[in-house]
Parts: structure tokens; sequence; C-alpha cells
């Protein structure tokens, strides 16, 4: 269910690499945009965001494109706390 995009993602999460269709991809593309990051903020699914998920993934699968743009949202933590991390101490 991942693309080849999606594998190197995987190394490097904020990866500027998507392939269209793939339902992996559209979640990490979703889960850097502002929408997404208000709704964590508010620890809730905004509207907006609700309505991004639904014209990306649909009426019937935004829940699980949902599940998909928190797991790329954890990597990108992740990464991010790893980059910080390994700041050479002067
Ligand atoms: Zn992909």
């Amino acid at each position: 269910m991942t693309c080849r995009s999606c594998a190197s993602a995987e190394q490097q999460p904020d990866l500027d690499e998507f392939s269209s269709g793939c339902m992996s991809c559209s979640g990490r593309a979703l889960a850097v945009t502002g929408a997404h990051l208000e709704s964590l903020a508010l620890g809730a699914i905004t509207a907006a965001y609700r309505g991004a998920l639904e014209k990306i993934f649909g009426a019937d699968r935004w829940r699980q494109g949902h599940e998909l743009v928190k797991g790329w949202g954890e990597k990108l933590k992740g990464a991010r706390r790893r980059a910080a991390a390994t700041v050479p101490a002067p």
C-alpha cells in the first residue's frame, strides 16, 4: 500500500516527494499542512482539517486517511527531535 516515495520517507519523513494516487503519500502531504497542525494544537478535528481529509480521501475513507496523517505526523515529530539532538556541540 506504500510506494517508493513512502519507502524513502520512512528514512526521511520530511521528504518533498509524493506519488499521485498513493494514499499514504496523501497522508504524508496533509501531515505538514496548517489544517492538520491546527487540529493537533487544539486536540480536535477542525472543520478545515475534516474538509481536507474528505476532499483527499473521500467521505467514506477520511478516517482511514486521518490515521495515515497521524502516523506520518508522529514520524515527522520523531525526525525533528532526532535532527535537534544531532546538532553538534560547540
Ligand atoms: Zn506513497
